[in-house]
């Protein structure tokens, strides 16, 4: 049968639109990193859920099943950051080829509960069934209070954009992970891209912060991820591409390979670093405070400017002519 291929986001929007009607008053449904479910008493439940296909998130020969078992649960550990939210449980359900051996299946719970341990998330469901490929799918489960729930939706002109770690490592492993690694640059870009770190604590902390009007995580690439902010806020944004956070590592690689780092950056994804909208007059002493409590700071890269949900790119306060697109699946 042939069927015209459309875009994730479009099939999302159907769905949204579809089952609008459905979502109780007070509860957030689809549009967000994750759902927003009141408990009363001025708490909510938050629910984040994300697969990873063989063949399609990742290569079985090119990823460790301890790497995999790590990434199934920080990216919904990601999710859950995103919206201020502290995890609180984990489901974890799989398809399994037969073609897949004990030790891989071990190797892979190890590296899921390494992770869980590390943030105090327990394993509690989940499913198995047999599959053609390997699929995984993880449901995680979060708490915040109420006013601590950071939406895509709170952005306001004059707000400065930030993030909360470098843009296009992941990007960069990649496009190295099938080949043996040629020096430590290219073993730390496939580590970003296989072991990502999830800003649990850094999303629970930012959540605390009044001054934080929006935040979401990165996993299509800024160009389509800031876009989702936009769109949810009614706003645009202006963003310097000279600012953007890139690793010396990522440069380095990318002298060395010929690659566009700042396209990576920009269009790659999978750094599940946090991306959010923080009020001006009071960045300066957010900053600080995200410094003390984290030895790191935020790294600002635009601001959000009044107009339809769109990016304009700039060099040197120059506006540049580009339309850089981020991940979509196309389905
Ligand atoms: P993220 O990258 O933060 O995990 P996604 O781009 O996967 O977010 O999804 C965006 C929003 O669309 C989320 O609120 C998610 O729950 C929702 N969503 C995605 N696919 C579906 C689906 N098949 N049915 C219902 N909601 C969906
Ligand atoms: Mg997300």
């Amino acid at each position: 049968m042939n069927r015209k291929k459309s875009g994730e986001f479009d099939w999302i929007a159907q769905i949204r639109e579809r089952f609008a009607s459905s979502v109780p008053a007070g509860t957030v449904g689809i549009g967000d990193d994750g759902a927003v479910i009141p408990l009363g008493g001025g708490r909510s439940t938050i629910v984040t859920t994300d697969m990873l296909i063989e063949d399609v998130h990742f290569v079985r020969t090119a990823i460790s099943p301890r790497d995999l078992g790590h990434k199934s649960l920080a990216v919904n550990l990601s999710d859950l950051a995103a919206m201020g939210a502290e995890p609180a449980a984990s489901f974890l359900s799989f398809g399994l080829p037969g073609d897949v051996d004990e030790v891989w299946k071990d190797s892979f719970l190890s590296g899921y509960r390494e992770l869980s341990s590390k943030f105090n998330v327990p394993l509690l469901g989940g499913d198995t069934t047999a599959a053609g490929k390997i699929v995984i799918s993880v449901t995680a489960l979060g708490t915040a209070p109420d006013e601590r729930i950071k939406r895509r939706n709170g952005t306001r002109p004059g707000d400065v954009v930030c993030v909360t770690g470098p843009l296009g490592d992941s990007a960069g492993g990649l496009l190295l992970q099938s080949q043996t690694p040629e020096n430590e640059d290219e073993k730390r870009l496939i580590a970003a891209h296989h072991r990502p770190k999830p800003y649990v604590r850094e999303g629970v902390w930012l959540g605390k912060q009044p001054v934080v009007h929006a935040m979401m995580d990165v996993s299509d690439g800024i160009a389509s991820d800031l876009v989702h902010i936009l769109e949810e806020s009614g706003v645009a944004a202006r963003i310097e591409l000279d600012r953007l956070p890139i690793s010396n590592t990522l440069r380095r690689v990318a002298a060395a390979k010929d690659w566009d780092a700042e396209k990576l950056a920009v269009t790659g994804g999978e750094d599940y670093v946090l991306l959010l909208a923080v009020q001006l007059d009071a960045y300066n002493d957010l900053n600080q405070s995200y410094h003390s409590e984290f030895d790191t700071e935020l790294f600002p890269i635009g601001e959000i400017v009044t107009g339809d949900p769109w990016i304009e790119w700039q060099r040197d306060g120059k506006l540049q002519n580009i339309d850089y697109k981020g991940f979509e699946h196309e389905i």
